[in-house]
């Protein structure tokens, strides 16, 4: 006798909020050492701070002369040169009145000085440099300490890292950093015509398409697939590989969730004591999305987050970017982050039902002010190759049937 989930149908914002709301309850795992440059993604399980002043010395900003500011009160301005100071390099001795020194970016401006004037403000005639413009206190320099202090922390742990944040560890002399273990993600198959992408299929079967985008949206999110075999629609089956699924940090399937008469995800989750956080959501693409937990034995500890993603593969694609990622992002370490929505100038004027957040595969086109978003063509929910052809969703609120062209639109970025 299958077991009957009450169903839970939410709103697009409600359902997000509970997938926010379980994320903030998740901790990661293990931590581990990985060199810096093998970081990118990963989620800092330790605080970096600065390991001495930044800049460690008042840094000249440009080219030019290091200068009294005091001494260009009248111009232009007759200053004797003592000396040059490069990028590495240091001048001994303070600067006295009336005199400059030559000075490259990122060298140490001398004591004594306290401005930069630029070179194109200059002329030089052997040892004396005439100087155009004033330069106030302080310009072309960056103090001591200005960008941190030694011990201020910069990347706290949690932090996710992108080439910005290398930068700064590196900058602090971190050749290898502290992470979070990628947390291991199941991902399953399930279907009958599914067959692998090696295999030929015959003329009723479908390569299994999921699996594969679905590993690579994972691994983008900082964390590991593990890919499951394909799932036939056998409640035998399917226990056994969820049973697998649920040994792993979080367990994604695909398929079989809709109301036909092999849909068996949600009753065979059901079978394992599964909590239901919702089995739907009024969204299109991806309307039978299910979320919740479940434990594989009853004497397992902790339970395992699932997500049960429709089969159909735009509409698995779109519903892991819309809630399967604040879970992923609390599993590695990191604050999920929110979704970004950017706006943009409608091209051409769109037509729906109202009732659903729709995520309409779209491309964005034009820079700056001028930027357009435009549908792709698409075939529906299966129509991969559409997807591939968007850069973005096109999102319409659930109370409007018409979008007017020229009308700024949200767009959500992947
Ligand atoms: P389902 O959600 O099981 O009803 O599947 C909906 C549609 O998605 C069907 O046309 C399936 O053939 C297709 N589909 C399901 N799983 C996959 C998969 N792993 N790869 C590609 N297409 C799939
Ligand atoms: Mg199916």
């Amino acid at each position: 006798m299958p077991i009957h989930v009450q169903p839970a149908i939410l709103a697009f914002p409600d359902a997000r909020r509970v997938v926010e709301e379980q994320a903030a309850t998740l901790r990661p795992g293990r931590t581990e050492l990985t060199a810096l440059l093998r970081s990118r993604g990963r989620v800092l399980a330790e605080d970096i701070p600065a390991d001495r002043d930044f800049p460690p010395f008042p840094r000249a900003a440009r080219d030019g002369y290091a200068v009294r500011s005091a001494d260009l009160a009248a111009l232009p301005a007759a200053l004797k040169i003592i000396g040059e100071v490069r990028a590495g390099g240091s001048l001994a001795g303070p600067l006295a009145r009336g005199e400059a020194a030559e000075i490259m970016t990122g060298a140490p401006v001398p004591e004594g000085a306290d401005a930069v004037v630029m070179v194109e403000y200059t002329t030089r005639q052997d040892a004396s440099v005439t100087v155009e413009r004033a330069a106030g206190p302080g310009e072309n320099v960056a103090p001591t300490g200005s960008e941190a202090r030694a011990g201020q922390l910069l990347l706290p742990r949690g932090t996710r890292m992108g080439f910005a944040e290398i930068a700064v560890a590196a900058g602090v002399g971190k050749a290898q950093v502290s992470v979070y273990s990628s947390p291991r993600v199941g991902i399953l198959s399930t279907g009958d015509e599914i067959v692998d992408v090696e295999a030929h299929p015959g003329p009723s079967q479908i390569r299994n398409s999921n699996s594969y985008s679905l590993s690579a949206q994972v691994e983008a999110a900082g964390a590991e697939p593990v890919r499951l075999p394909i799932a036939a629609d056998d409640p035998v089956v399917l226990r056994h590989l969820i049973e697998e699924g649920l040994a792993l940090d979080l367990l994604l399937l695909t398929g079989g969730v809709s109301m036909g008469k092999y849909d068996l995800v949600e009753p065979v989750l059901a079978e394992f004591g599964a909590e239901f956080f919702f089995t739907g959501a009024q969204i299109q693409p991806g309307r039978p999305v299910l979320f919740g937990r479940a434990r594989r034995e009853p004497g397992v500890q902790t339970a395992t987050y699932f997500f049960g993603l429709p089969g159909n593969p735009v509409s698995t694609m779109v519903t892991f970017e819309i809630f399967v990622r604040p879970i992923l992002d609390a599993l590695c370490g990191a604050s999920p982050r929110k979704l970004r929505f950017l706006q943009a100038r409608l091209g051409t004027e769109i037509r729906t039902k109202t009732g659903l957040t729709r995520f309409l595969p779209a491309r964005l086109s034009g820079e700056f002010e001028r930027t357009e978003v435009e549908l792709v063509r698409w075939q529906g929910s299966g129509d991969t190759a559409a997807m591939a052809r968007a850069d973005c969703f096109l999102v319409v609120p659930p109370d409007r049937e018409r979008l007017a062209a020229g009308e700024m639109v949200s767009v959500l970025l992947r």
